[in-house]
């Protein structure tokens, strides 16, 4: 096994960065069927078929040991009773009905942030709002697609959803109206940079129960750097201002912030704590893997200390859970979600499955990041999902298709990386990846349980 090169020298000590490393290194993968790994001196075994986790006897971790060194993990996982039917075979999915639209109701945006996925909003192309018609006839296609009793989500983002505000409230009515004709339950989101967020906004999102979703990148001027206003000024106060009204009315509706993380401001805990006590309901973060420009873009040396930030927060969020208290660490709450129900999935996310993504013109990507792309195109509208584009793409995607992941252990925990990343620009985070994936079992196998 190749080791984890350390950091540069130039960057600074963390303290969690011995554990970070020591993660990253020792969850590379030795077996396609297993993961052995220690947390605190204990041993702990992942049986990668049905996402099964087991703590260990050090006679039974030699025993994997062995096995995984000799290549002979099919007879050890049948003398242990826990061989079985593999729950994911090669095929994809039956081409399956829509359950969630995010519509691009504006591909402008008023901010000029330094790595947009969507080129400030645009995507490459003019700026433009989504005329009414194409949302209604979006609402239209996505309450028909749910079947009688089930459930949608309508999710607006853009650019900056707000800058056609009155589009989105339009699409929203009407949506609730089309459920209730069907049988049908509505559920609604919202991706703002939080700068046009006005009092009555607050309103109509908690009147509809929307999960609302803030970006933010930092505190203050740390923010302001990287998501400064087309003509160069901060935002930061402005959207704490506009935001408060939000957290405040919180009810039905539950106020998020989400941190792209890029190497100007990975003090992750600090803007956890932040937040949190600001009155958001949840923070997470995700790294910034692939940016038109290439601007803000995380290297090997600050995956690491993201990492190391990442297991900080970690850590207090296990202090607080066996203290009976509630830490509203996004990305430690999933993970505790996905590994309870033993998560099993051949794909990240629902692109191009349950979940599409709908241009400004009406056109239909896989996702919101690949609104635009054609290599994310799935139909429009007007003639429906293309089939053949559709299928194309679940098989290609499969994560037994992608390679390195049909010999990694996290395989149905990660799905193979986000699409639009992948595609993009490859697999870079994957030691990243599996080192958190590792900490969360750890974490999981200690309080979740
Ligand atoms: S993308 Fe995920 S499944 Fe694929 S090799 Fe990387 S960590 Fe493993
Ligand atoms: S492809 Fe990536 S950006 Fe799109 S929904 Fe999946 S994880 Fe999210």
């Amino acid at each position: 096994m190749t080791s984890i090169p350390l950091i540069n020298a130039d960057q600074p000590d963390h303290p969690h960065l011995p554990d970070a490393l020591h993660h990253m290194q020792q969850s590379r993968p030795r077996s396609s069927q297993l993961h052995l790994w220690r947390d605190q001196e204990q041993a702990h075994l992942l049986v990668v078929n049905g996402s099964q986790l087991f703590d260990l006897t050090p006679a039974l971790e030699q025993q994997i040991l062995q096995a995984i060194e000799t290549g002979t993990e099919n007879e050890l996982l049948a003398r242990l009773g826990l061989d079985g039917t593999p729950m994911i075979n090669d095929e994809p999915p039956e081409a399956m009905p829509i359950h969630a639209f995010s519509l691009a109701i504006a591909q402008k945006c008023n901010l000029g942030c330094t790595y947009c996925y969507a080129q400030q909003g645009e995507f490459g192309g003019p700026a433009k709002n989504m005329s009414l018609a194409t949302a209604l006839q979006a609402v239209d296609t996505l309450v028909e697609q749910t079947p009688v009793g089930g459930k949608f989500n309508l999710a607006f983002m853009g650019g900056e959803p707000l800058v056609n505000r009155s589009v989105l409230y339009a699409a929203t009515e009407h949506a609730v109206q089309q459920a209730k004709v069907r049988g049908v339950t509505p559920s609604f989101s919202i991706t703002t940079n939080g700068t046009l967020v006005t009092e009555q906004d607050a309103d109509f999102f908690e009147q509809h129960g929307f999960a609302v979703t803030i970006s933010l990148d930092g505190i203050g001027e740390t923010h302001d750097k990287l998501r400064p206003t087309k003509g160069g000024k901060g935002s930061f106060e402005r959207i704490m201002k506009n935001v408060r009204p939000l957290l405040s009315e919180q009810r039905n509706m539950q106020v998020t912030a989400r941190v792209t993380v890029t190497p100007q401001n990975l003090g992750l805990r600090a803007m956890l704590d932040q937040f949190l006590a600001e009155g958001f309901h949840s923070v997470g973060f995700s790294p910034m893997l692939n940016a038109p420009n290439g601007q803000g873009e995380m290297g090997r040396d600050e995956l690491q200390l993201m990492l190391a930030e990442m297991i900080d927060c970690g850590r207090e969020f296990e202090r607080q859970t066996r203290q009976g208290k509630r830490y509203a660490f996004a990305n430690m709450l999933n993970a505790m979600r996905e590994i309870g129900k033993g998560t099993h999935r051949p794909y990240p996310c629902g692109a191009g499955a349950g979940y599409m993504g709908v241009s400004a013109e009406g056109d239909l990507f896989a996702c919101h990041r690949f609104v635009d792309d054609d290599a994310g195109a799935m139909g429009n509208l007007e003639l429906g999902i293309d089939a053949t584009q559709q299928n194309d793409w679940l098989k290609d995607r499969h994560v037994h298709q992608q390679n390195p992941c049909n010999q990694c252990w996290a395989k149905y925990l990660c799905g193979g990386g986000c699409h639009h990343e992948v595609i993009g620009k490859g697999r870079l985070a994957c030691d990243y990846v599996r080192g958190w994936l590792e900490f969360c079992m750890g974490v999981y196998l200690r309080v979740g349980s």
